[in-house]
């Protein structure tokens, strides 16, 4: 161990490596490493891979944050590598009695009667109770087209909370969630619980469009027996309109912005004056201005917006 790691534990950053990362998910990332060497954490990088898969894009992404100073202190973990693992996860729910099969299809959930008291969106509970005549005939008809039962768990439908660094304490409604999807493909609330206890990591720092899904990935740690770690949840970069920046925004990605003529000592500077550290010292130039320059207890809980620079 290094004397830049002086705990155990590690902080992480886990894009699904869908395409190039926009300026916002470049922010949340550089500020998981930031956070991680300012607490003696081990800086993780996970390939979110069960889904949404652009080829290259997983290098391409760990490429940008080398060019930015950013390497992972350990090969980056593939979530595709990781299934027995899951299933494992998922085996203890089952002998706790804890998962049940879901025939239901989109459609089916948006057009049932909403459980009392449960948030909107939340599973109404259709398949949680059915007989096991009615789960086989469910099943001979999803079958017929092509289709398998997802995996939910059995929840309480009851408020936990967490403790978040920045927010305080977030609170949601626990439902009946997804654990393996209806195409085998295991789901991301357990997926992530199960690789965050598997590596150390202690605290997660992640874009603050997660943190309602904290509490139930929490919950999920308890059934399964694993460590609940810290939260961090930073505010998002939204666009020019409010809604979150996406790659239709424009020119929003570390190669677009080199492209239209952006250093690094560019983005470094947006970095400081978006994380409200303008007037402090010098201009940020490198991440290790960025480490030495973030004060976490100053950070603003308001989303910045980002306007992208005009193509020539
Ligand atoms: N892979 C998720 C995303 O790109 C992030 C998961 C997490 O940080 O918990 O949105």
């Amino acid at each position: 161990m290094t004397e830049r790691h002086r705990g155990s534990g590690a902080g992480r950053f886990a894009p699904s490596p869908s395409g190039d990362l926009h300026i916002g998910n470049i922010r949340s990332g550089l500020l998981s490493y930031v956070r991680a060497r300012q607490t003696g954490r081990r800086f993780l990088w996970r390939i979110e891979d069960l889904d949404r898969v652009k080829t290259g894009a997983a290098d391409s992404q760990l490429q940008v944050f080398g060019e930015l100073g950013v390497v992972p202190d350990e090969a980056p973990l593939v979530q595709s590598e990781r299934t027995a693992e899951y299933a494992a996860a998922l085996a203890k729910l089952e002998a706790d009695g804890l998962v049940y099969e879901c025939y239901c299809s989109r459609k089916d959930i948006a057009q049932a009667p909403s459980a009392p008291h449960a948030p909107p969106g939340a599973y109404p509970g259709t398949c949680r109770r059915l007989g096991e005549e009615e789960r086989e005939s469910a099943r001979l008809r999803l079958e017929a087209n092509d289709r398998r039962p997802a995996l939910r768990l059995r929840a309480d439908n009851r408020v936990h909370s967490i403790d978040d660094a920045l927010l305080g304490r977030v609170e949601a409604v626990v439902d009946d969630l997804v654990l393996r999807r209806g195409d085998g493909v295991f789901a991301y609330n357990l997926t992530v619980v199960v690789d965050d206890a598997a590596t150390g990591i202690d605290e997660v720092l992640r874009g603050d469009d997660l943190a309602s899904s904290a509490p139930r990935q929490a919950y999920l740690a308890r059934l399964l027996g694993l460590p609940e770690p810290g939260w961090v949840h930073v505010p998002l970069v939204l666009n020019e309109g409010g809604q979150r920046l996406a790659k239709r925004d424009g020119a929003v990605t570390y190669q677009q912005l080199r492209g239209l003529g952006w250093t690094n000592a560019d983005l470094f500077a947006w970095m400081q004056q978006s994380l409200g550290f303008a007037g402090d010292g010098g201009p940020w130039r490198s991440v290790d201005d960025m480490v030495s320059g973030i004060d976490f207890a100053r950070t603003s809980t308001t989303p910045t917006v980002f306007i992208p620079p005009a193509g020539s």
